[in-house]
């Protein structure tokens, strides 16, 4: 990580200081990329939630439970074994971010990854790994009020090579090459279609488009992750009153669409403003976006008496 995050690192069961938090050079995910993750944000209460008025703000969690059993499911995929069950990481999570005292809005990156096995590739649920839970301070991703995407000439990595489904180190090399060219070409975001040519996600994010205010998103078939953020804006979306469909989406109606947005933790929801150049809508954020990112925003920062379910009290 770039940032220094909080003074401590869960590390193995235990509260490791960040500078000490240290792995030997041999270890197996360094060269395999033979590890699984998830990225969870913690946020700031807002300031129309009621205890923060009281002046008690609190840290919200978002759907760390969810989180922490995808982070299994992607283990159990490669059989890497992880000896934390999903309460475990969840209740070292909560423990995390009070022992490193914090209270502003943050990231935290849970790390299940392969450690001491050598170079063999046979790697067994009996094969040694290792789990961090790292949190820092984190604001938005992308500045601004749209994004501007293209198209990436890379394709999406498939089920049939490394499974888009598991949240593995190693497929983000492909996010990787889709984003240098995205932003070497000027772009914000690179959008990346599957090996059959349809949509599949952004490089981070889940992607949806809105026709005649008809929402639709692509299946976990096509080369998708089954995203917490893309679950959490479906489920707003329906309750908005929208319908929304899962469905394969070809490539020219990306320059079609009334609207799109892209969903993701990092990302939060985020309006996309144009594909490839070409304005998406009238190029501004459209009314079906912006009521489903706003009422997001106010759910996350427990502005909302819906969905408090989906957030974890840090304080
Ligand atoms: N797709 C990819 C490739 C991602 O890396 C992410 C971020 N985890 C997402 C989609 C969105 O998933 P989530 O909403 O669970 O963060």
């Amino acid at each position: 990580m770039k940032e220094k995050g909080g003074e401590f690192v869960w590390f193995d069961n235990k509260f490791v200081k960040w500078e000490d938090a240290k792995v030997p050079v041999y270890t197996h995910a360094m060269h395999y990329g033979t590890a699984v993750f998830e990225g969870i944000r913690g946020y700031a209460s807002s300031s129309s939630n009621a205890a923060a008025k009281s002046g008690k703000n609190n840290v919200y969690i978002f759907r760390l439970k969810e989180h922490m059993e995808r982070l299994h499911r992607s283990a159990k995929v490669y059989s890497f074994s992880l000896p934390y069950s999903a309460d475990e990481l969840y209740d070292a999570t909560v423990e995390l971010l009070r022992k490193n005292r914090m209270k502003e809005s943050v990231y935290i990156r849970p790390l299940a990854f392969v450690g001491m096995h050598g170079i063999d590739l046979n790697v067994t649920a009996s094969s040694p790994t290792q789990t961090v839970i790292i949190a820092f301070p984190f604001a938005k991703y992308f500045k601004g009020e749209g994004i501007r995407a293209c198209v990436s000439s890379w394709r999406r990595i498939n089920d049939a090579t490394t499974p888009p489904l598991s949240k593995a180190a190693g497929n983000y090399l492909n996010s990787i090459l889709a984003t240098q060219e995205s932003r070497r070409n000027g772009y914000d975001e690179s959008i990346l279609l599957d090996l059959a040519g349809n949509v599949s996600e952004a490089s981070g994010e889940n992607i949806f488009l809105v026709r005649n205010k008809k929402i639709y998103t692509p299946y976990f078939a096509d080369s998708a992750l089954e995203g917490i953020t893309r679950d959490s804006a479906m489920t707003i979306a329906r309750e908005l009153g929208y319908e929304v469909t899962e469905r394969p989406i070809p490539r020219a109606e990306l320059y079609m669409a009334d609207e799109i947005f892209l969903t993701g933790t990092a990302a939060e929801i985020v309006p996309v403003t144009s594909v490839d150049g070409k304005p998406v809508g009238d190029g501004k954020e459209g009314p079906v976006s912006r009521s489903v990112r706003e009422t997001y925003a106010n759910i996350v920062t427990g502005g909302s008496k819906d969905h408090m379910d989906w957030l974890t009290p840090v304080w």
